[in-house]
């Protein structure tokens, strides 16, 4: 080592197989070397998990260090000289090989994963005698010793193939947060286990399969899986989740000769999931194959429908729209754009809309999760977006999350702050009315009732101010409105928040200190803040909280909301909205509107249009006589659907374009069929504004076409002539005109992705917003006030319904309730209802439920849980057989336009004693 140069002081400098090789200190040997291209097999070690040192497979020798060492937990050190390969180390490789293959059974050429297995390469590799100890591998049945996991529903588990790595055991534990596995016996007995004597789904385990995607032989495995295809037969895909706005990178591994997709994996280091899904991205893309997918355009005639041509439903399609147009003019059509679909098809959703139809009246369902969000953090910071990135969760020092269930709603979230706070580098602050599972790892859950998320905020800022707490230089130099935020919150003192909250005045207390004094905090909201008819006032009083800290700019701080769709955001940012085109440019705005009717070589129109529960509103009272829409199911997902279904019946011209005959396609006149996700090239984006990249996987079913090109056709056919080669091409009109995404292209998003705003070819992306200053320059503070829910519970209607999600489905259903897994997990919903108020209606768990409001009526099983508090109840909306949104109200958040999905007063009856 002697007469190197010089090697930076914060570095390591030693010797692997005589190469010179720094590293960080604290790197591990096996790491120091991967870095510098040197292999060392190992097993029971990868990237996401503690160093154990268990298989002794990556043991080494160091000079002057007599035996050998496991080189995945051993540190470098300044000056060692190791050796990875030398003959004694290989010889003992092999023996150490040859005694796990005896405890093995080497059925390579059975084996699902042959072609894909670690010890299977270590073995070729090393030239290892099979038989050189005698077998103790236990048989598939597993020896005698219960197999719990076998009988997982999704999850398969073949002892004789498992070599007690213990990285499903680990993984489950210390990266997923969950010990759902164990070992179990002793000896050649010993197996992977849930330690008791039920399955898996009945367990802690969430059934994400992360087990599954560490186990480096085919011990673990998709149950369906199985003999569908050894790797060599599937071709790997990558892509982006079609669920969440977590956005995670799967890899869809494909059959190509039937067609199929076998099975979902992940890759360790990519972003933003490092190879982590949940039970949705891993088990939910059956809904892919099947068989009642649309494959051919359907016409309604007399009442029901026939198959048509695509001429012929195109041709009908836009002479209808032309004939309605010609007789009450543009505004009576509207359109309705897609958070499941791509940036792509939704930017030519709107540019149909406007340039072809010639109105303004395009909205999609952000409307009902986030427009809070966007209206609220345009009006405090500029731009209504996620300020920092997912990975600045891993390090932050407090987190505060408020009204976001993470864990159910945005698993691989959930699972990072899960694995924040057991590091110890995190503090959680939970605001829930219910006890979700983020409760439980908190320091402090702050149990508001639903709908005073204002209230409680003022009263942590109260104590801020009143304790100097708050960030003077930050508010001095980057702030405006200060002094009207304080008059507002000094109304509001820890007592009184308490009397509206039910927290107590002392955890609110504790709550600001905690996040007022931490050296960053972030904030994690979602829909639990923005469904309310004061979604805007909650968002922006989010952001006084975190701009009054000087928490925003800075890494590990700002203001998150978890986009809800896998696409939410990237429609909003394409201008499915009906105020702004792509990048939120005002279509009022006359400099604005010039640039693309320049680009689009046609007039606009120049108010803005109506938005999702106006368009309903404007529908039945026969304003608007035409609605297209495009991969959304508001019979299901709007509230209040008795209004919607009497909406969407009394339009003269309804067109849905999807992938299934949805709830509201049976409604249409005509319904186009469209490729599903894994059909289609084009990009999502994701909560954190990444941009991703969606690749074709598999061939689309029947005559399906993508979704732009059906829109493409339409315009054409209505006199706007659109046509684009490819999706990429749509991008570059795109990134011509918006700016957050002038430097984005198909091109560049292979690697991580690029958050936006991107405004250059060569600009690297924006990871964290309003660094130096905020989009609309200053921060603006927001005197807000405390206004209750529209309907409180009263004689009538004694307890208030909140409604969300849950982790085993999705939305309105459509896809998860199509898939055999998800599906067995969560067959139908349940109301959730406190022990106490349960006792007073005189119902018990797994009895049905009659719950009223004044809208609507469902039957639903009761589960009686301590989750909810006691004059709360709790339904998730994804079961049309007892629709949530049956009974919600459509009351509108009066600056976003945004509906009271969280509150609304019910009444609950044990079945037999109700009323009819
Ligand atoms: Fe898909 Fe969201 Fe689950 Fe990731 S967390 S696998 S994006 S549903």
């Amino acid at each position: 080592m002697a007469g190197t140069p010089s090697v930076a002081a914060d570095r390591v400098l030693l010797s692997i197989d005589g190469r010179e090789v720094t590293a960080k200190p604290g790197t591990t040997i096996l790491q120091a070397a991967q870095a510098a291209g040197i292999r060392i097999p190992h097993l029971c070690h990868e990237p996401r998990l503690k160093p154990s040192g268990a298989c002794r497979l990556c043991l080494v020798e160091i000079q002057g260090q007599p035996g050998f060492h496991a080189s995945c937990a051993r540190p470098v050190e300044r000056g060692m000289v190791v050796s990875t390969s030398s003959e004694p180390v290989r010889s003992l490789r092999k023996t150490v090989l040859e005694m796990l293959v005896s405890e093995h059974v080497m059925s390579c050429s059975t084996c699902d994963r042959d072609g894909e297995c670690l010890l299977q390469d270590y073995a070729y590799e090393h030239g290892i005698d099979e038989k050189r100890f005698p077998s103790i591998a236990p048989a598939a049945a597993a020896s005698g010793v219960p197999n719990y996991t076998s009988e997982s529903l999704a999850i398969s588990y073949d002892p004789s193939k498992c070599i007690r790595c213990q990285r499903c055991v680990r993984i489950c534990e210390e990266v997923q947060g969950v010990e759902a596995l164990t070992l179990t016996s002793r000896g050649g007995d010993v197996l992977v286990s849930t330690g008791f004597q039920r399955p898996l789904q009945e367990t802690a385990c969430e059934m994400c399969g992360q087990c599954i995607g560490t186990c480096p032989t085919a011990a673990l495995h998709e149950k369906a899986a199985r003999g569908k295809g050894k790797p060599k037969d599937l071709a790997r895909v990558r892509t982006t989740c079609p669920y969440c706005g977590v956005g995670c990178q799967i890899e869809l591994n494909v059959n190509r000769r039937v067609n199929r997709i076998v099975r979902v994996t992940g890759r360790i280091g990519s972003t933003p999931n490092n190879g982590l899904l949940c039970v949705k991205g891993r088990f939910g893309m059956d809904f892919v194959a099947r068989a009642d997918r649309l494959t051919t355009p359907l016409l309604r005639e007399n009442g029901s429908f026939r198959k048509a041509s695509w001429g012929e439903a195109l041709e009908y399609t836009a002479t209808r729209l032309r004939e309605i147009r010609g007789e009450s003019g543009a505004d009576a059509l509207a359109g309705l754009a897609s958070a499941k679909t791509t940036n792509e098809d939704n930017y030519v959703m709107q540019k149909l809309v406007r340039a072809a139809f010639g109105t303004n009246n395009v909205d999609h369902c952000a409307r009902l999760c986030h427009a809070s969000t966007v209206a609220g953090l345009a009006m405090a910071f500029g731009s209504g977006a996620m300020t920092n990135s997912i990975a600045d969760l891993r390090d932050a020092p407090v987190i505060f999350v408020i009204g976001s269930n993470t864990t159910e709603c945005h698993p691989v979230i959930g699972t990072t702050i899960r694995q924040s706070v057991a590091s110890g580098r995190t503090r959680l602050i939970v605001a829930d009315p219910r006890r979700i599972s983020l409760a439980g790892i908190a320091e402090l859950h702050l149990r508001h009732r639903p709908g005073t998320d204002v209230a409680l905020l003022n009263g942590m800022m109260h104590v801020i101010l009143q304790e100097g707490l708050e960030d003077r230089q930050f508010i001095d130099t980057r702030t405006e409105g200060f002094e009207e935020l304080r008059a507002a919150v000094e109304k509001c003192p820890p007592e009184s928040a308490a009397a509206i909250t039910g927290v107590p005045a002392d955890d609110i207390r504790r709550a600001a200190r905690l996040y007022a004094s931490a050296e960053s905090a972030a904030i994690v909201y979602s829909m639990g803040i923005t469904q309310h008819t004061t979604g805007t006032d909650n968002v922006l009083s989010l952001a006084n909280l975190a701009m009054v800290t000087g928490n925003v700019g800075r890494p590990c701080s700002g203001v998150d909301p978890l986009r809800g769709q896998n696409n939410v955001q990237g429609a909003c940012d394409m201008g499915a909205l009906p105020n702004v085109y792509s990048g939120y440019q005002r279509v009022d705005d006359r400099g604005v509107r010039g640039k693309f009717e320049a680009a689009w070589n046609v007039p606009l129109p120049d108010t803005p249009g109506l938005t999702v529960v106006e368009m309903m509103n404007a529908a039945e009272a026969g304003r608007i006589r035409a609605i297209y829409i495009m991969g959304e199911n508001p019979v299901l997902s709007d509230p209040d659907i008795a209004h919607v279904r009497k909406a969407l019946e009394a339009v003269d011209f309804l067109v849905v374009q999807d992938v299934f005959m949805s709830e509201t396609a049976e409604l249409a006149d005509v319904v186009l069929p469209a490729f599903s996700f894994a059909e289609k090239d084009g990009t999502f984006t994701n909560t954190e504004r990444r941009v991703q990249r969606v690749r074709r996987a598999v061939r689309p079913p029947g005559d399906a076409r993508d979704d732009w090109r059906i829109l493409c056709e339409v315009s054409t056919r209505m006199g706007y002539p659109m046509s684009y080669p490819d999706s990429a091409a749509i991008m570059e009109e795109i990134s011509a005109l918006t700016s957050i995404y002038g430097g984005i292209a198909h091109d560049r998003l292979d690697g991580t992705g690029i958050q936006w705003p991107c405004p250059t070819p060569t600009h690297p992306g924006t990871p964290i917003l309003h660094r130096e200053s905020f989009t609309r320059g200053r921060g603006r503070f927001h005197a807000v006030q405390f206004l209750p829910p529209r309907e409180l519970p009263d004689e009538e209607y004694p307890l208030l319904l909140t409604t969300g999600r849950v982790l085993q489905h999705w939305h309105t259903g459509t896809m998860t309730r199509r898939c055999e897994v998800l599906n067995a997990l969560v067959p139908g919903g349940t109301l959730e209802l406190n022990p106490a108020d349960a006792q007073a209606l005189a119902v018990s768990s797994g009895e049905t439920a009659v719950v009223r409001s004044r809208r609507g009526r469902i039957e639903i099983p009761v589960a009686v849980t301590e989750r909810v508090d006691r004059g709360t109840v709790f339904l998730a909306f994804h079961f049309r057989e007892h629709p949530a949104n049956a009974l919600t109200i459509s009351a509108l958040d009066p600056v976003a336009k945004i509906p009271e999905f969280k509150a609304c007063a019910v009444r609950v009856e044990k079945r037999e004693a109700s009323r009819p």
